[in-house]
C-alpha cells in the first residue's frame, strides 16, 4: 500500500457573532483537514489545530515539506513516518507550526490503519476503558459589550449549560483581574452551588495576578484555573501550584514528548490537556500521555476544531487508562465548544450529535464504533467551504 497524495483542506465560514478571548475577537470559524490519499483505495483524514491565516501556513507545511516526504510509502507505517518528517523538520522548529501540520497527516495514517483493519482507532491503542464519555460544556466567551452587560450574561449562559446537560461548566476571562473576578462570580451564581465550574485565561496574566484571581476562584470553588500565565513560564505554574488549591491545568500550547517531560517535570499541572491535533498527532499524543500518567497527572484533552477533531478525541478518550485504577474513578472529560460551530455539526455524514445525545443521556456521548476514526467529512460540505 503506497501513499498517493496529501491534501489540506481549509475551510473558513462568518461566524453569527463575534467572540473573543483573552487574546483577540475573532467573526470567521476556520477548520484545516488533512486528507491522506493510498494507491488500494482507501482515504484517511485528520486535522490540524490552528485558525485563519495559521491554517493556511500550515497548509504549506502540510502540502510543501510533509507530503514529499511521505509520498510513495506504506501509510501502516505512520510512526516511521512520524519520525522521518520530525526529524527532518527539527531543525526548523520542535513546536508549534510544523507540528501542527505533522499531527493532521499523522491522525489520516490513524485512520487509514483503522479503515485496513476494519478497527476504530481506539482497538488500534488497546480496547476502550469506558463506551461513553462525559462531556463538559465551554462557552462565556467575552463579547464587546459593557462589562455589567457582560456578567449578566455570564450568569445566564452559565445557567443555559447547566441545563443542557453537560458535566460541567468552563468560562473565558481576560479584561482585568477585578472585572474577571466579578465574571467569575456571575458564573457561579449562573450554575449554582456545588455544580463544577472551570476558568481559562488563554495565559493573561502575570504570576502575581494570577494568584490574586486564584485566591478568588477558590472562594468561589472553581474546580480548574486554566493557562493562568505563559506556556512558556514553567516557574510560574509550578508556583501557583504550590501556592493554591484550585487545580491547575494546562498544556494545549505544549508539543511533543520533550515539551511536555519539561512540562511535566516542573511539577506545575494538576491537570494535563494534551491537544492531539497540535502536539504530534495520535502518535506522539500516546507518548505524551504515558508520560502525564508517569507524573501521576490526569489528562483532560483539550479539544478544538471540527467534527473530525471531535471523533479522534473520541477515539483517545475511549483509550485512556484511568488514572489511578478504582472501583469508581474520576473519568475523562470531553471539551464540548457551545458555540455555533458547523464545522464539527454539519461536516460529516452522520454527526455526531453531541448536543442531543448531552440533552438524552445526562451528559456523555457513546464512542464511535466505526473503522478508524468511526467518521467521514461530507465532500459537498469540504467544497462548499473551501478557501485553500
Ligand atoms: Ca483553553
Amino acid at each position: 500500500m503506497k501513499i498517493t497524495a496529501v491534501t489540506s483542506h481549509v475551510l473558513q465560514c462568518d461566524m453569527p457573532e463575534v467572540l473573543g478571548y483573552s487574546q483577540q475577537f475573532y467573526s470567521r470559524r476556520t477548520a484545516h483537514l488533512v486528507e491522506v490519499e493510498t494507491d488500494e483505495g482507501v482515504t484517511g483524514w485528520g486535522e490540524c489545530f490552528g485558525p485563519g491565516n495559521i491554517a493556511l501556513a500550515n497548509k504549506a507545511i502540510v502540502e510543501r515539506v510533509i507530503a514529499p516526504m511521505i509520498l510513495g510509502a506504506d501509510p501502516l507505517d505512520r510512526d516511521v513516518l512520524w519520525h522521518k518528517a520530525y526529524n527532518l523538520m527539527r531543525d526548523h522548529g520542535q513546536k508549534g507550526m510544523p507540528l501542527q501540520a505533522l499531527s493532521g497527516v499523522d491522525i489520516a495514517l490513524w485512520d487509514i490503519a483503522g479503515q485496513v483493519a476494519g478497527l476504530p482507532i481506539h482497538k488500534l491503542i488497546g480496547g476502550a476503558h469506558r463506551d461513553r464519555v462525559p462531556v463538559y460544556g465551554y462557552g462565556m466567551m467575552l463579547q464587546r459589550e459593557p462589562v455589567d452587560d457582560l456578567v449578566a450574561r455570564f450568569a445566564e449562559e452559565a445557567a443555559a449549560i447547566r441545563e443542557m446537560g453537560f458535566v460541567a461548566a468552563k468560562m473565558k476571562v481576560g479584561l482585568s483581574p477585578a472585572d474577571d473576578i466579578r465574571l467569575a462570580e456571575a458564573v457561579r451564581r449562573g450554575v449554582g452551588e456545588a455544580y463544577p465550574f472551570m476558568v481559562d485565561a488563554n495565559h493573561c496574566y502575570t504570576t502575581p495576578d494570577a494568584f490574586h484571581v486564584g485566591r478568588a476562584l477558590e472562594e468561589l470553588g472553581a474546580y480548574w484555573f486554566e493557562e493562568p500565565v505563559a506556556p512558556e513560564d514553567h516557574d510560574g505554574y509550578a508556583d501557583l501550584r504550590a501556592g493554591l488549591t484550585v487545580n491547575i491545568a494546562g498544556g494545549e500550547a505544549e508539543y511533543n514528548r520533550w515539551g511536555w517531560r519539561a512540562l511535566l517535570e516542573r511539577r506545575g499541572l494538576d491537570i494535563a490537556q494534551p491537544e492531539v491535533c497540535a502536539l504530534g498527532g495520535i502518535s506522539e499524543y500516546l507518548r505524551v500521555l504515558a508520560l502525564c500518567h508517569a507524573h501521576f497527572t490526569p489528562v483532560v484533552n483539550h479539544v478544538w476544531g471540527s467534527g473530525i477533531a471531535v471523533a479522534a478525541n473520541l477515539q483517545l478518550l475511549a483509550a485512556m487508562p484511568p488514572l489511578p485504577g478504582a472501583m469508581h474513578p474520576r473519568e475523562p472529560w470531553l471539551e464540548f465548544d457551545t458555540t455555533e460551530n458547523r464545522f464539527r455539526d454539519d461536516l460529516l455524514t452522520e454527526p455526531l450529535n453531541i448536543q442531543a445525545q448531552v440533552r438524552e443521556s445526562g451528559g456523555s456521548v457513546p464512542v464511535p464504533d466505526g473503522p478508524g476514526l468511526g467518521v467521514t467529512p461530507d465532500r459537498d460540505f469540504v467544497e462548499a467551504h473551501r478557501i485553500a
